[in-house]
């Protein structure tokens, strides 16, 4: 790393010559799986947040759940029930698998037990529960008094008119359960209520707690408000000329009378080979599947290196990998800044390259007791027992679910029938090895052996050391040869190799 500038405290510097009250806001629209492109959000969230810590600030941060939004459509994961329920708010919507108090809480669930891995410390808040405590009832009857100013502003902003009867207020109807058919008609100040009438015949007059939403642009600057946003990190969707940053800084200002967040404004994950990742699109790996096969620090490794404005593909095979043993390795030209924020106290470092970890997971079939007597016999003596038992299963979770074909093995239990595929050559060379080989060689020392051999018998080293993958593993490539015959142990090599 040059002498350049961590975009993260960029950012701080940035944000505390314009504000001088912290309070972070992030969220979502729990619509279908939270994934690992959403996680930018909270995660960038989280590295502003420990960096005003860090200089001494006090920081709020929260997390707001979108779940009186309406379910838009029918979404491929669902089944064609969700008909009915078009136009619900999400909390009001059953629950796919039916385990759950609602569609909003079956996302929201796994991703707030992810968010705890994580070490993301925000204060959890529903919108819901911001409209049905009454604390929105401010906020909505300024919009509602001030519809003409946010008309002209919407209109100014993004070109658009709007029609007469158009309200910032969407009425939630008490008999159809809807959010997108009701109209307002009223409003009293006084009594704190709305009148509505909804396509489906119903129409009365009830209270704003709990019986609507504002429609999103107005939404979002009348949390700011309520919430007192000082910063927020949002997709770049909202970011565009005239989108809903633009709409809402006005909105705060003119009608709320305060001022706009601190934008942070972040780029789209994609999936490797699907595009950008989308609950709609199905083409998502969700946070708590990614927690099964990468530490969660460094996933938050992962989101902290790269600067927010870029935008990156995910891809959980090798290069996940590569990431944790850049992770692991002390010696590894790793973002240090990054590396410092993303980790979490109760992690402890494990001492053991994490590419060993995939060879003795697979060897062992991640029966740990094998690999700590293996790790032992091959001098891994200074290793962090819990945390290598973390790391063996994050690594047998990733081989089996990611790993692509060149990095998996299976090691055979007796001479495999491949081992007939060895020509003249390849069989010298093994009986060479055989009888050179000691119990008291070292995998660095086994390498060299073999590859003087090889040299030796001027072969080329693919063809040498395919002769090893062979009788082991029956296939043409492996782990590295010479530590993995000293994990194998030297009665298992010398027998297999007795058997030729
Ligand atoms: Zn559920
Ligand atoms: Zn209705």
């Amino acid at each position: 790393m040059g002498q350049e500038n961590f975009w993260a405290d960029d950012i701080v510097d940035e944000i505390v010559k314009t504000k001088s009250a912290f309070t972070l806001s992030t969220g979502i629209t729990p619509s279908g799986p939270i994934h690992i492109g959403n996680m930018r959000e909270v995660l960038t969230g989280d590295i502003v947040y420990r960096i005003l810590k860090e200089r001494n600030h006090i920081v709020k941060f929260n997390y707001v759940a979108d779940d009186n939004d309406a379910l838009r459509r029918v979404y491929p994961f669902l089944d064609s029930s969700y008909e009915a329920h078009v136009g619900k708010p999400l909390n009001k919507v059953p629950c796919p698998c039916t385990k759950h108090a609602s569609y909003a809480e079956h996302f929201l669930t796994p991703f707030f037990v992810s968010l705890k891995k994580l070490g993301i410390e925000a204060d959890i808040l529903r919108a819901s529960d911001l409209y049905a405590t009454a604390r929105m009832n401010k906020v909505v009857l300024a919009a509602l008094k001030k519809t003409d100013v946010i008309k002209k502003i919407l209109n100014e902003e993004t070109g658009k008119e709007t029609n007469e009867t158009w309200s910032p207020f969407l009425p939630l109807c008490s008999k159809c359960g809807k959010n997108t058919t009701t109209k307002l008609t009223g409003f009293s100040e006084k009594d704190e209520t709305i009148t509505y009438e909804c396509t489906c015949g119903d129409s009365r007059t009830v209270p704003i707690a709990g019986n609507g939403k504002l429609t999103w642009r107005i939404d979002w600057p009348a949390r700011w408000s309520v919430l007192g946003v000082s910063i927020e990190p949002f997709g770049k969707d909202h970011a565009t000329e005239g989108g809903s940053y633009d709409t809402g800084k006005r909105i705060i200002k003119e009608v709320f009378e305060k001022e706009a967040p601190f934008p942070i404004v972040y780029e789209w994950i994609s999936l490797k080979g699907q595009g950008d990742m989308s609950s709609s699109k199905g083409n998502v790996v969700t946070i708590d599947e990614m927690l099964e096969v990468v530490p969660s620090e460094v996933l938050r490794y992962m989101i902290f290196k790269t600067q927010p404005k870029k935008a990156f593909v995910f891809d959980p095979g090798l290069p996940i990998f590569n990431l944790i043993n850049e992770y692991d390795d002390g010696e590894s030209n790793k973002n240090e800044r990054a590396f410092t924020l993303s980790k979490l106290k109760e992690i402890q470092p494990v001492g053991i390259p994490y590419k060993h970890m995939v060879t003795l997971v697979q060897m062992t079939n991640n029966n740990f007791n094998l690999i700590k007597d293996i790790l032992k016999r091959t001098g891994y003596t200074n290793f962090h027992e819990e945390g290598l038992r973390s790391r063996a299963d994050y690594a047998y979770n990733w081989v089996r679910k990611f790993a692509p074909d060149e990095v998996k093995f299976e090691l055979k239990t007796n001479l495999p029938e491949e081992a007939k595929k060895l020509n003249e050559n390849q069989k010298k060379i093994l009986y060479v090895f055989r009888e050179k080989f000691t119990s008291t060689l070292t995998g660095e020392e086994i390498h060299n052996l073999l590859y003087s051999i090889i040299q030796e018998m001027n072969l080329s080293p693919k063809e040498g050391f395919e002769a090893i993958y062979l009788i082991f593993l029956g296939k043409t490539r492996g782990p590295k040869a010479g530590w993995f015959l000293e994990t194998l142990g030297y009665e298992f090599v010398m027998k297999r190799l007795s058997e030729i």
